[in-house]
């Protein structure tokens, strides 16, 4: 086990957890997990602040799992979450920690799902039960004993929670669980409305806050592109196209992460390394001194592995991961821009992330201006203007050394000097694309990604694509052709507001009661979302669908005519 791995190791949970986690490609504990997993361990009740993307759900699943009593089949944990969508999440967070504890059950409880068989799983065993407020104040109205075995109860976003009007519902809750309870309040906002409930219902809580103090980037410029995150990669190889960079750091999450994304570029050509934690430190030292003597244009790394590291070339730092606090945004870009040049930070952000990067707008004190994606003609100009600086040095001596050469081919070949130089510059070019309709051949515009904002889609759960993302702007544009016996639908709900495809699918077939295959593609924009729907028994489904919430919000689906 490296260094960095004893990071986990050395925060006395169960072996079990750390290699799960471990497994998981995590390197070392986030901040808000570092501090957050040795109070909840000693038994302390706990209010943290931190939102999404810090890894709070870690931060109270690991030490939870470490307490459960694997051999007691019966509700030890209540997590309550604000929406169906982070029920899910969390309750897929906690099977993935708990992979290699067998016996270990996760049942989520939510709305919109049959009540029956949630009930079922947590009178048959399950120990640990997510939980939106609303649904579970049902299944206490059916059983009031059913969270009478609870010994750990966790308000993940409670701030969200009380949003959306689940406060008496808690109090129902809080007083169907024993008082003896060890609770733990996650919250990114603390008004007084939480406070409160921290007062009543939790003792003697220890508070953990990730520490943001402002903290200036000045000589750095930063942008950040909205882009799905199963489109990072085709995007950052589409940014590398025209920043003119000397050499660039990209930081990822895992190990996993730094394999396919350098593995990705090494395939473009680029003289590409991962740098993670696995990798020995003898091996580490000799990527950053080929870093530094260019034997190496980009590294791939993870926080832990980048640590220390000082190369002045970097002009270059991307983002492809989220940091997990501003600090570390701060601390990332800081590898360029060393002593006094400029350098350039580029931050991909996924639609849930967008808070978190106005955490970091907020800390840093700056704005981090969004940019788009380069379209083909950026591309191709890109190209031309870097084979043009290739070729600059050569024109003016070449012709001593091959003129004759030259001479002779076009005699030979019998041939004018533009369609030689035209063979030449292909062999040259090695077949690389560089008119405008084979640039675009070769790189459709994936969907979601650098389409022009308000137009942005994405994939469905199917993996359909929902948009004929390979014709180029324009037509993009046009409206999709609709299957036989569907319609379209419209809500108000866009990336703006968090939303992905697969929430809206998720929403539509619990709520809609439908068969997976009768819903179509699912287009999310960046202001609104359309959801093909059959239309058959269209107004019935609107009806059943008319309370429906999704991250949160109302979906109030509206039948959209196309015309
Ligand atoms: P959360 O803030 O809990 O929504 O987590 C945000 C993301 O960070 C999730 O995709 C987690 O899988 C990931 N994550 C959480 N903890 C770590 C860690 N220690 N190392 C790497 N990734 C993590």
């Amino acid at each position: 086990m490296t260094q960095e791995t004893g990071g986990f190791a050395a925060l006395d949970l169960n072996p079990n957890i750390v290699a799960a986690v471990l497994a998981t490609g995590y390197e070392e504990p986030s901040a808000i997990q570092q501090q957050s997993i040795p109070i909840i361990l000693a038994g302390h009740d706990m209010i943290g602040q931190a939102q999404t993307g810090t890894g709070k759900t870690a931060a109270f699943a690991l030490p939870i799992l470490n307490k459960i009593d694997v051999s007691k089949r019966e509700p030890q944990a209540l997590i309550l979450a604000p929406t169906r969508e982070l029920a899910l999440q969390v309750a897929t967070a906690f099977e993935t920690y708990a992979k290699q504890m067998p016996g270990v059950n996760v049942v989520a409880v939510y709305g919109g799902a049959p009540m029956g068989p949630q009930l079922r799983a947590i009178r048959n065993g399950a120990q640990i039960v997510v939980a939106t407020p609303g649904r579970l104040c049902d299944h206490l109205r059916r059983d009031e004993k059913v969270l009478s075995t609870v010994q750990y109860l966790v308000l993940d976003e409670a701030d969200e929670m009380l949003k959306l009007g689940f406060m008496d519902d808690l109090e129902v809750i809080f007083d169907a669980i024993p008082a003896t309870r060890q609770t733990v309040l996650f919250s990114a906002t603390l008004p007084s409305s939480i406070r409160s409930i921290a007062e009543r219902h939790l003792r003697e809580p220890k508070h953990v806050k990730i520490q943001s103090k402002t903290q200036t980037v000045t000589a750095i410029d930063q942008a950040h592109l909205m882009v799905h995150a199963d489109q990072k990669i085709p995007a950052v190889l589409r940014l590398l196209e025209v920043e003119e960079f000397d050499a660039l750091i990209a930081f990822v999450r895992t190990k996993q992460a730094t394999l396919d994304l350098a593995a990705a570029l090494e395939a473009k050509g680029y003289k590409a390394a991962a740098l993670n934690g696995d990798i020995a430190q003898n091996q580490r030292e000799r990527v950053i001194e080929s870093l530094k003597d260019g034997r190496l244009d980009i590294v791939v790394a993870t926080d832990v592995a980048a640590r220390g590291l000082d190369v002045p070339r970097i002009t270059h730092v991307f983002n492809v991961d989220m940091p997990y606090d501003p600090e570390s945004y701060v601390h990332r870009i800081g590898r360029t821009g060393r002593a006094g040049r400029d350098g350039r930070a580029l931050l991909l952000v996924t639609p849930r992330e967008r808070r978190m990067l106005q955490v970091i707008e907020r800390v840093t004190g700056q704005k981090v201006a969004e940019a788009r994606l380069p379209n083909a003609q950026a591309v191709l100009d890109a190209r031309i203007k870097k084979l043009t600086s290739s070729l600059a040095p050569l024109v003016a001596e070449a012709e001593a050394t091959h003129g004759e050469l030259f001479d002779r081919l076009t005699a030979d070949l019998g041939c004018s000097a533009r369609a030689l130089a035209s063979a030449l510059l292909r062999k040259a070019t090695n077949g690389q694309a560089l008119d405008l309709a084979a640039v675009e051949r070769e790189q459709p515009l994936v969907p979601g990604v650098g389409a022009p904002r308000g137009e942005r889609t994405e994939r469905s759960d199917r993996g359909e694509r929902s948009d004929r993302g390979d014709r180029g702007d324009r037509e993009r544009r046009a409206p999709l052709p609709l299957a036989e016996g569907r319609v379209r639908c419209r809500t108000a709900l866009g990336a703006r507001d968090g939303i992905a495809a697969k929430n809206l699918l998720g929403a539509i077939l619990n709520e809609g009661g439908l068969a997976r295959d009768a819903i179509g593609r699912i287009q999310v924009r960046d202001s609104f979302s359309l959801v093909e729907l059959p239309e058959d028994g269209l107004e019935k489904l609107l009806t059943k669908l008319k309370d429906t919430r999704v991250a949160g919000k109302q979906l109030k689906l509206r039948r959209y005519r196309e015309d």
